[in-house]
Order: C-alpha cells, then sequence, then structure tokens
C-alpha cells in the first residue's frame, strides 16, 4: 500500500514526490509511460557523447529564489544566459527584437531614444490587447510583426496570432536598449551534470518507487494506494468527456555534426524559412566541448505527444468544465502542465508543484462535533 500514486515523473510529479517522501515521511509511488523520469526536462547523452535535451531545449530561468533554492538541492548550477537569433531577410538577428536588430535589420544607427520614436511611429495602438498579434502590432507595428512574428506563429500553432492568447507572443518582450539576452529573469543557469541527473537526486529516496513504461490504468486496482497526484492531460484523466483539449505536438528531428560548431547561437529561429520553427545546438546550452556537435530541429504537428497546451477562448471555456471535475474528484491532485492546461516554464510547474504540495499535506482535519 502506497501512500501516494503519482502519475508522471516530470517537474510536476517528481517534486511532489521528493517533497512528500522527504519532508512528509509518505511511500510513493511514481509512475510514467516513458522508458524515463524528468517528463519533456529529460535529458541524454546520445550516441556520441553529447549530452542533448529529448524534447528540445530546455533553459532554466525563474524570478523565485524559493523555486532556485529548492532546486539547488538537488544540483549544482552552470550560469548560463540564453541568446536567440531569427533569421529574416537573408540575415541572422537578435531576437527579441531590440536596438541592435532594428539598427542590423534597416542598416540604421538609432540611439535607445531614436528607437523608441521610431516605434511609436510606426505602432498601431490598441485599446485592447486581446490577442497575439495586438501584442506586436501595438508595439513595433506590422512590418516587424510580419517579419519576426507572424509565419513562426503560424508554424508553431497552426493558427494566425489573430487567433492566440495574448499571452502567448508576450512571452517575447520588446527593447530600446541593447539587451539580447532571451530571459531577464534574477536566476538563469544550467543544472552542471544535466535535468536527469537533478531528477534522479530528487528521486533518490527509500520511500519512493518509481515505475517506467507503464500507464497508471494498467495498475489501477492492482497496486493499492492512498491519494492520486495526476501530471498528464486533464481531458485524458476523464475520458474527454467534454471533448479533447487541443495540445500542440511537435516533432524532434536530431542530428550530430561532424564539426566542432554548427551555428552561431544556442538557437536560431526561422519564421519565415522551413517547416520548423528552430534549430539548437545543444553545446552552447550545457558548456561541453566535443569535436562534434549535435543539434534539433522543430517541426510542429497537430497530432502526437501533447506538449504545449493551445492559449485561446474556446479551449480555456473547454478546460474550465475539466477544471470544475477535477476539483469535484477527492483523493486526485491535478498538478503541472498538461494536467492544469497552462502554458506554464519549468519554475512555473515547480512552484505550483510546492503549493500542491503545502495544501495536500495541510489539509484541515474534520473532527466530529458529538
Ligand atoms: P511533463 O514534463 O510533460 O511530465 C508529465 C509526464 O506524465 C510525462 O513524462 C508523461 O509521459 C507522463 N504521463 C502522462 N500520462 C500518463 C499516464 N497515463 N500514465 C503514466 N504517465 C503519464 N520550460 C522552461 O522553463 N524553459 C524552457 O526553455 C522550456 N523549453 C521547452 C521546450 C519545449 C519544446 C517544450 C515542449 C517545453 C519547454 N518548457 C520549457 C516547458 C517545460 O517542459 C515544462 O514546464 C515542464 O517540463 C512541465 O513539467 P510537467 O511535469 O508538468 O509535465
Ligand atoms: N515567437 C515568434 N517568433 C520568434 C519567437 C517566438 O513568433 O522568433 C512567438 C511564437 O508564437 C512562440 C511564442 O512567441 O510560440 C513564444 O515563444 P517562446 O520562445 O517562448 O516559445 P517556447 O520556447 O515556449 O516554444
Amino acid at each position: 500500500m502506497f501512500d501516494y500514486l503519482i502519475v508522471g515523473a516530470g517537474f510536476a510529479g517528481s517534486v511532489i514526490a521528493e517533497r512528500l517522501a522527504n519532508e512528509a515521511g509518505k511511500t510513493v509511488l511514481i509512475i510514467d509511460t516513458r522508458n524515463h523520469i524528468g517528463g519533456n526536462a529529460y535529458d541524454h547523452y546520445d550516441d556520441h557523447g553529447i549530452l542533448v535535451h529529448k524534447y528540445g531545449p530546455h533553459i532554466f530561468h525563474t524570478n523565485s529564489r524559493q523555486v532556485f533554492e529548492y532546486l539547488s538541492r538537488f544540483t549544482e548550477w552552470r550560469p548560463y544566459e540564453h541568446r536567440v537569433l531569427a533569421s529574416v531577410d537573408g540575415q541572422l538577428l537578435p531576437i527579441p527584437i531590440n536596438l541592435n536588430t532594428v539598427n542590423e535589420l534597416y542598416g540604421l544607427n538609432l540611439t535607445s531614444f531614436e528607437v523608441e520614436d521610431f516605434f511609436a511611429k510606426v505602432a498601431e495602438p490598441k485599446d485592447y490587447i486581446r490577442t497575439s498579434e495586438d501584442v506586436v502590432v501595438s508595439k513595433v507595428g506590422r512590418e516587424l510583426y510580419e517579419k519576426f512574428f507572424r509565419n513562426y506563429t503560424r508554424k508553431q500553432w497552426g493558427m494566425d496570432p489573430s487567433e492566440l492568447d495574448n499571452s502567448v507572443i508576450a512571452r517575447v518582450p520588446t527593447r530600446t536598449n541593447r539587451d539580447d539576452r532571451y530571459f531577464t529573469d534574477t536566476y538563469q543557469a544550467m543544472p552542471l551534470h544535466g535535468y536527469t541527473r537533478m531528477f534522479e537526486k530528487m528521486l533518490s529516496h527509500p520511500n519512493i518507487k518509481v515505475m517506467l513504461n507503464t500507464d497508471y490504468r494498467e495498475i489501477e486496482g492492482f497496486i493499492p494506494y492512498g491519494e492520486m497526484i495526476y501530471t498528464g492531460p486533464v481531458d485524458t484523466y476523464f475520458n474527454y468527456c467534454y471533448g479533447k483539449l487541443p495540445y500542440r505536438s511537435l516533432e524532434f528531428k536530431h542530428e550530430t555534426l561532424n564539426v566542432p560548431v554548427h551555428q552561431k547561437a544556442p538557437v536560431v529561429n526561422y519564421p519565415n524559412e522551413h517547416l520548423y520553427t528552430r534549430c539548437t545546438e545543444f553545446k552552447y546550452l550545457t558548456g561541453q566541448e566535443h569535436q562534434k556537435t549535435s543539434i534539433v530541429y522543430e517541426y510542429p504537428q497537430a497530432e502526437g505527444d501533447p506538449y504545449y497546451p493551445v492559449p485561446r477562448p474556446e479551449n480555456a471555456e473547454i478546460y474550465k468544465k475539466y477544471k470544475a471535475l477535477a476539483d469535484a474528484t477527492p483523493g486526485v491532485s491535478f498538478v503541472g502542465r498538461l494536467a492544469t492546461y497552462k502554458y506554464y516554464n519549468m519554475d512555473q510547474v515547480v512552484a505550483q508543484a510546492l503549493t500542491t504540495y503545502k495544501q495536500i499535506t495541510t489539509k484541515p482535519v474534520i473532527e466530529l462535533v458529538e
């Protein structure tokens, strides 16, 4: 008899497993359909001995000291600030759009003040920023929107930015200075020995048993447990009773090249060319030295493993119904990117998992009054 069955060994499931075992002294069975722990953050050494991220580039960044300190119990860090170039009009230009992007694109020599005026002239102000198109067009105008965002988004999501919530493209800011970092969070670092090593440390406790290659539905009824933590897709849990929630998928094409360096930046985005959205060269992320280099291309797909919830109003409506059902399901907590249908980064999932852990372990005890 386990106190908890945890479905999914990604960030959501592993953080809660670790807390339940280490702090609350509970017994945990954590189970995953995949043949590894770590969920989408899983990394491994490929056939050439290069550390790669199986499910695309995972860069850790957070403003939460609590999350950073929590994870620091299981890993040392390699300081790393992420940078991305976008292939636009035959040039490789820094994204997020910043002063250098505009100057290089148009062959100008503007200052920060001047680029503010430039944006003000081309921007199309909106009273209400509803969609992802509104976010960009209202800040930098239609031309930059079309060069950097429109086609990338159509490829990535299979729909126009005007059909997606503002939150999607709002992930990528616009700057008037020369800061070309992809993120500006206080803590930006990569786990020194990789994500999987960090997950191994989190799950290494006598109270935690890990079962891989298994869907939880295969063991239900055979292995007794008290409560469940579910981190898979919420619509699957409820047998799609309100219909399918769309999740966007990707196909990852990994390659190893017989050269030490392949491209000019850790990630190169291709808004307007190719079927893939971006190409990542892992050695930039990990700092590994090797005479070869491994890269991955991401090809967006409608079908396949669920990777991204699709933030738009009609999906929020469907999710609301599943959420009501989830809240009314005793003994099961729904946590993580798929189970709460939120476009969360890793740190947000860790924060959500720590909060859920607190909630489940501080449940009010109902006392019977005579
Ligand atoms: P997951 O990692 O998806 O884990 C859920 C697990 O549940 C899976 O392993 C799945 O196999 C298992 N499961 C599902 N159903 C069942 C079942 N029925 N039985 C058993 N097991 C089941 N975040 C960042 O902060 N920085 C980044 O740079 C970044 N890059 C990303 C790039 C890509 C391409 C993607 C897709 C995501 C990226 N993320 C990034 C987001 C990050 O991957 C997630 O926030 C995080 O991994 C979510 O953790 P999770 O535990 O909620 O879900
Ligand atoms: N985006 C874009 N062009 C870019 C980079 C991002 O249009 O060069 C848009 C696109 O819609 C993307 C979203 O901004 O899905 C969020 O980008 P981010 O890099 O955060 O995506 P993720 O790493 O989560 O795939």
